[in-house]
């Protein structure tokens, strides 16, 4: 038969596959294999109900077969195969295959994307062979019909005979080059590989004769002799194991699928597994790894769920599925609502796959709060691994996740030694207490040790001891939690006392203005104004923080960019019950130069006490053995 040209839209794509820079050209086998098995499918359907197809459910198989010595790799099938039309209609334009249309319907795409990113079906073979031959008996015809093409100049299709229905992919090699190995793909190996990583529970055998090497029985033990045989090794596993009834599978059996298919020595903190039938009817299996791995706080890692249309992978990290801060589950997705041929960028487009993203959003934040309230000592090791994307993900996206995350949050805190969450906090409020408190530094002894600390633990109130950098952040995009707003102890007004105690202070400032004014001024600049405390027990001084920005916040911004980070204002707060508060007070009556040095004494262990940098720690020794 005379050779016919391609119809011109699928010549254009052929063009665009044949010189396709794409790297991962392996796809080519996972497409070849899907057809084959949606072949299947078609006939073995027919066969439940056609006594004359005359094959069992168990005869159905994909087989792969490799000519070394001519560079080919053949695919084959006894599903429905195809007409001489249909091979015509199916193989003769690009614009049958399902990928195409979804093009023609999202015209925002071009042509790259579904090459680049998905190839497009059938002609994806054309990426690593460069003559493709397809022999194939259509179920119910006597003639078979061979349609042959080496590219974009066209194809042609003639009669030819096959024993029995069905379809065999015959592709010739393109020659190595020395970037592209392309004989590599005839590999048992990668043949292997590429079967278990794309097409492992297709749900027929997908089977290949492979050589292998016995002891001749009877020959000499000392001496062995060895023959050569063939064995027909079956290379898909075919059941997915999240198919299977949740009750039929065990933790074992879940953790080892787990380990095994995302490589990790670390068995999960636990999975979930899940079912639904609705607008999107798919399957999910979930894990929540033990560790983090040791690139998830860097660009390079890649988060996203294996995404599987009715068995077949079409997608290793979906990311679209995941939120940002659930970028750590790893698991699949299965769905036979999700055509086969889509690619990330359509995928983003995708209607069913935001429902299933959703879902499994409100999923995941189930089981964690299941796993905090029920087995604490897991979601302490999910907190140690993950907690500070948790975090990030309540400060992300200006806060539009906070609410959902808020329950999910845990910090060290001066009522146990394990993290709580503030939910238990709360239920552990005082009843005259109305606020969270918390106390920021870059340990949990270091907060613990903060002077100001003492009067409210005094009183029996819990304090949460923020650590992280990002940890003030949170507490500021939160707000409050359950209507109990944040209160930093070491910055804002602790509001501890009583009205009476308020008038009693308010005397006490108004006694005490000239020796405040006398500090402030000794000071100068270096802080914003002096006042008496009352946050102090047995502690002489302590710096605060006036403003939006807390020392930690400084301390943060310092370290990003050091040449121009901004500085918290500073308010010196003085213990007026203080012995040394009496000696500050003779002084200046006395000896007001020594009150003055007493005065910057005091600021530079408020400094010390917060952590902060002293200004010139040689002036202050100085200062120290002067006053000795
Ligand atoms: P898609 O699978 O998205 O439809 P393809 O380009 O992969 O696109 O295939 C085009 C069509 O060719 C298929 O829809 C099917 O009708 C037919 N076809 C491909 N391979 C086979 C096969 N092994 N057996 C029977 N029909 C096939």
């Amino acid at each position: 038969m005379a050779k016919k040209k391609f119809k011109a839209e699928s010549k254009r794509l052929l063009d665009l596959m044949v010189n396709s820079i794409y790297t991962h050209k392996e796809i080519f086998l996972r497409e070849i294999i899907s057809n084959a098995s949606d072949a299947i499918d078609k006939l073995s359907y027919i066969a439940l109900t056609d006594n004359n197809v005359g094959l069992d459910k168990d005869d159905f198989k994909i087989e792969i077969k490799v000519d070394k010595k001519h560079g080919i790799i053949t695919v084959s099938d006894n599903g429905i195969g195809m007409s001489a039309d249909e091979m015509e209609n199916n193989l003769g334009t690009i614009a049958s295959s399902g990928s195409f249309r979804f093009k023609q319907e999202h015209t925002d795409l071009d042509d790259v994307d579904i090459i680049g990113q998905f190839g497009v079906g059938f002609y994806s073979a054309f990426m690593v062979a460069d003559t493709i031959t397809v022999v194939s008996r259509k179920y119910g015809e006597e003639a078979a019909h061979i349609w042959q093409s080496s590219g974009a100049d066209g194809y042609t299709i003639d009669e030819c005979e096959r024993e029995a229905p069905g379809t065999d992919v015959i592709m010739k090699l393109k020659a190595d080059t020395e970037d592209e190995k392309y004989s590599d793909y005839m590999d048992l190996y990668t043949i292997r590989g590429l079967v278990a990583k794309y097409s492992d529970y297709i749900r027929y055998p997908i089977v290949m004769d492979v050589e292998k090497n016995r002891k001749v029985e009877g020959s000499d033990d000392e001496n062995p002799e060895y023959e050569t045989y063939i064995d027909t090794e079956t290379l898909n596993s075919m059941i997915p194991i999240w198919q299977r009834p949740k009750n039929e599978v065990t933790d074992d059996e879940y953790n080892a699928f787990y380990q095994d298919k995302f490589y990790d020595y670390t068995q999960p903190v636990t999975h979930l597994s899940v079912s639904v039938e609705g607008a999107v009817t798919y399957k999910a299996l979930l894990f929540i790894p033990g560790k983090a791995p040791y690139d998830f706080y860097t660009k390079d890692y890649e988060s996203g769920l294996q995404l599987y249309s009715s068995g077949v992978m079409i997608m290793e990290n979906c990311s679209d599925l995941l939120s940002d801060h659930f970028r750590f589950v790893k698991g699949v997705v299965d769905s036979q609502d999700l055509s086969l041929n889509i690619s990330r960028e359509m995928l983003q487009h995708d209607r069913q796959l935001k429902v299933i993203a959703n879902n499994l959003e409100k999923k995941i934040k189930t089981e964690l709060k299941k796993l905090m309230d029920n087995e604490p000592e897991k979601y302490e090791q999910f907190w140690n691994a993950f907690g500070l994307q948790i975090k990030y993900g309540v400060v992300s996206e200006y806060g539009k996740n906070k609410d959902a995350l808020a329950d999910l949050l845990m910090f060290s805190s001066s009522a146990s030694d394990k993290h709580t969450s503030l939910e238990q906090y709360v239920s552990r409020m005082k009843e005259e207490q109305t606020s969270i408190y918390y106390a920021s530094a870059d340990s949990v002894a270091k907060a613990a040790r903060l002077p100001q600390t003492e009067k409210l633990l005094e009183k029996g109130f819990e304090i949460l001891y923020l650590t992280d950098e990002v940890d003030e952040f949170v507490i500021q995009m939160l707000m409050d939690y359950k209507e109990h707003d944040f209160k930093n102890i070491s910055t804002d007004d602790l509001g501890l006392d009583t009205e009476e105690e308020k008038l009693e202070a308010e005397k006490k400032s108004e006694e005490n203005k000239e020796l405040l004014e006398f500090v402030k001024e000794a000071l100068g600049d270096k802080v914003k104004s002096v006042r008496l405390s009352d946050k102090l027990g047995s502690h002489p001084v302590c710096l605060v923080a006036d403003g939006y920005l807390s020392f930690e916040m400084e301390k943060y911004f310092a370290q990003i960019q050091p040449d121009n980070a901004p500085k918290a204002d500073r308010v010196l707060e003085l213990n007026a019950d203080h012995a040394i508060f009496g000696k500050l007070k003779a002084a200046m009556e006395s000896d007001p130069d020594k009150a003055g040095k007493y005065a910057e004494l005091l600021y530079c262990q408020g400094l010390l006490i917060a952590d902060l940098p002293l200004e010139d720690p040689t002036a202050y020794t100085d200062l120290v053995c002067d006053l000795l």
